[in-house]
């Protein structure tokens, strides 16, 4: 399911780069429960969490409650599915 999110933000990322430069963009939150709200994060922010495998932003509070929180933004949180990588 979020993999299928990540997808759609993809499509929703380009929609935003056609309407012009944006110091926002407008994602879908990825927590897989389908609520279908967006967010906003600055472009950087986006690119970070793209390439990051596994990795994913959701609203604050639509964290899974086994999901690793990596970041706490004070409007999105980026967060890992499934077990944390053990840091070496
Ligand atoms: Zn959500």
């Amino acid at each position: 399911m979020q993999r299928l999110l990540r997808e759609v933000n993809e499509t929703v990322v380009e929609v935003n780069r056609t309407l012009g430069p944006a110091d926002g963009i407008d994602v879908l939150c990825e927590c897989g429960d389908a609520c279908g709200t967006f967010l906003t994060l600055a472009p950087d922010d986006y690119a970070r969490v793209r390439s990051a495998e596994g990795q994913f932003c959701v609203l604050p509070g639509h964290e899974h409650a086994d999901a690793h929180v990596v970041e706490r933004h004070e409007r999105w949180l980026l967060v890992a599915a499934g077990d944390p990588q053990p840091v070496p």
